[in-house]
């Protein structure tokens, strides 16, 4: 079975496929040719995650899923929530939008968060929508540990006294916003095909 994931993003590959074993052949977007910026232009992470993976089903004909994540700070009242690739600017520049984070946050002993992923599923007109949210707080600073991408620098989980970028992806995936709604469509996908 072959199915879209509408990303390029490598790291994200690796954790999805890890997650979703051999059974389905993950294909990124350059894989099936597609190489057009994927409509994003909804204020929800819903209505972005269908955005994308209706574009990619429809017009490459491949079942697709497509994630949104987006990080909700407590004290910032839920922001860079929709806009969390691009919080510090159009250029999505990971260590930039940590800096801007770590700035917005200077003074708040509140440094509860979540990162909540909703993942949309398109099929010929089936839409299905999957949610996961991980709880934890944002560091004081930045983490020098490798792994991850994005905020994982200063994303420490609940339960945890270290950030996402010192985890190996087995350890991420487990707690992970994204692991839990890939733990959700993978269900739906292994009763479906
Ligand atoms: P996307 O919708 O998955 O592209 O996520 C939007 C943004 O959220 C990304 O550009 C990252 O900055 C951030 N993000 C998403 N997932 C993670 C994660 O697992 N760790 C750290 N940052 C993440």
């Amino acid at each position: 079975m072959k199915v879209c994931v509408a990303t390029n993003n490598f790291h994200k590959l690796q954790e999805i496929q890890q997650a979703i074993g051999s059974r389905i052949t993950l294909l990124t977007l350059r894989e099936i040719g597609c190489y057009d910026e994927l409509p994003e232009t909804s204020d929800t992470l819903e209505g972005n995650a269908i955005q994308k993976a209706q574009f990619v089903a429809q017009r490459y004909q491949i079942p697709c899923f497509a994630d949104d994540t987006g990080l909700e700070v407590e004290a910032l009242n839920g922001a860079p929530g929709v806009h969390t690739a691009y919080y510090a600017g159009k250029e999505r520049d990971a260590l930039k939008n940590n800096l801007l984070l770590l700035k917005n946050l200077e003074g708040y002993s509140n440094r509860n968060a979540q990162f909540r992923t909703v993942i949309a599923w398109v099929w010929h007109n089936e839409i299905s929508l999957f949610e996961g949210v991980v709880r934890g707080k944002i560091a004081t600073q930045l983490d020098s540990g490798t792994q991850g991408f994005g905020y994982d620098p200063l994303f420490i989980p609940e339960g945890f006294d270290i950030p996402f970028s010192q985890m190996d992806i087995a350890t991420k995936n487990a707690i992970s916003h994204r692991g839990k709604a890939l733990k959700k469509l993978i269900e739906f996908l292994n009763q479906r095909l």
